[in-house]
């Protein structure tokens, strides 16, 4: 059995015209012989009747920390999977194909408790491997997953391509598809950038720098799975026949030594001040932090400042740290983490020099950077974030 894994966005399922595109790719991989899994994600976006973010307006959540509703929001929120595989299972029945729809915990996915964000700690294959054994199509309600204890929860904010990328790793699948409203990984996000260009190829490792630093267009667990499992992952467009992006562990050779720009809205700065002999005694305002889950990044250490990012959300229990900590500091929010990935950069000389004087020429001031082997990051003002990217991304040389 040559089997395949094929992930379908809100989009893809939202409209019956989207959802028989979508039967066509999945009849299509039947035709050559695959056996398809497919997972879906909710139909359609914020507004859209059955959308994640529709049925998380019906509650009024005051009290997000409290385990108890925690694990009820999820409940909530695994209503939109179970309604779009439902209803797809549906466009199958009538062009004649045999579907069976299984909720993450029918497909095996056990996972942790930690409610809206949940670890998967197993999977079992055996319900999925009889239905392909039957030639009946399953179709996995993405994004969730059930506890030991029997609890449903969800993998947070774009798990559906998680539950394909987990599920094609503990099947060996051939390759995992997933689809969405582009037509693959674009050297920008082309809502920002409109003369983005899509990636035929690309590694898992950039990828996840792409992921991890803002591109919506695939979760960063999906690529761990992928790559940890070897599974090649193609992002491709339901709507298009467009070939996609194929990523895998090799590359092919570009010219260009950068591949993208990704960026990461609502972060705030910090600068402590201090003088010397209240050094020591700060370096613990580090560790106050973290022991809150706070994620620190950008951080620069000076004798007399340390300045750090955070994410905006975290800024009120960060200043509360720091107010009982009676330490001196500046805030400026609404930044945004612009990031320049690319392959090797540090081999290559003068890739901060181009960045730096790209943003000074637009009159784009820096607040922070840092660079590793593989991406470059700039901490802009939120609402610098557009032109930054569109004057670094034609600097680059990265448009169509
Ligand atoms: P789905 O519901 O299919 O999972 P998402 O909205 O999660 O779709 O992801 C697709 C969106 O990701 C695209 O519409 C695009 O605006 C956005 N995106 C951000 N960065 C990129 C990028 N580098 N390449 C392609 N799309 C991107
Ligand atoms: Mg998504």
């Amino acid at each position: 059995m040559k089997i395949i894994i094929q992930k379908f966005g809100g989009t893809s399922v939202a409209t019956e015209q989207n959802r028989s595109m979508v039967a066509d790719k999945v009849i299509d991989s039947i035709k050559k012989e695959y056996s398809p899994v497919v997972v879906v994600s909710a139909i359609g976006r914020a507004g859209d009747p059955y959308s994640t973010d529709t049925l998380l307006s019906l509650i009024n959540n005051n009290n997000i920390d409290m385990e108890v509703e925690n694990r009820e929001i999820d409940l909530l929120m695994c209503c939109g999977e179970i309604i779009s595989a439902v209803v797809l299972s549906d466009t199958f029945t009538k062009r004649g194909y045999k579907t069976r729809v299984l909720t993450g915990g029918n497909a095996g996915i056990i996972t942790d408790d930690n409610y809206g964000n949940a670890n998967i700690i197993d999977v079992g294959t055996e319900n999925i491997l009889a239905i392909l054994e039957q030639g009946i199509i399953p179709i996995i309600t993405g994004f969730q997953g059930i506890t030991e204890k029997g609890d449903l929860t969800t993998l947070g904010r774009g798990g559906s391509d998680v539950t394909g990328a987990v599920l094609g790793d503990a099947l060996n699948a051939e390759y995992i598809e997933i689809y969405t409203d582009v037509d693959g990984i674009m050297t920008a996000d082309p809502r920002i950038v409109p003369n983005a260009k899509v990636i035929s190829n690309i590694s898992f490792n950039e990828v996840f720098q792409f992921a991890d630093q803002g591109a919506k267009v695939i979760h960063p667990r999906a690529v761990e799975y992928a790559m940890n499992g070897n599974v090649p992952l193609i992002i491709k467009n339901t709507l298009s026949d467009a070939p996609g992006t194929t990523i895998s562990t090799s590359r092919k050779k570009s010219n260009n030594t950068i591949t993208g720009i990704t960026h990461i809205a609502n972060r705030t700065q910090i600068t402590i001040f201090f003088t010397d002999c209240e050094n020591n005694e700060n370096n613990s305002i580090f560790e106050l932090i973290g022991n809150n889950n706070i994620c620190i990044e950008l951080i620069n250490v000076f004798r007399d400042q340390k300045i750090f990012t955070i994410d905006g959300n975290d800024q009120a229990k960060v200043d509360e740290i720091l107010n009982n900590s009676h330490v001196n500091y500046r805030t400026i929010n609404n930044c945004s983490k612009i990031a320049v990935i690319g392959n090797r950069l540090i081999e290559v000389p003068g890739i901060m020099a181009k960045i730096l004087k790209t943003l000074d020429e637009n009159k784009i001031p820096v607040l922070q950077t840092a660079d590793s082997n593989t991406t470059v990051w700039c901490l802009v003002m939120e609402n610098d974030t557009i032109r930054a990217i569109n004057a670094l991304h034609n600097a680059f040389c990265l448009e169509k």
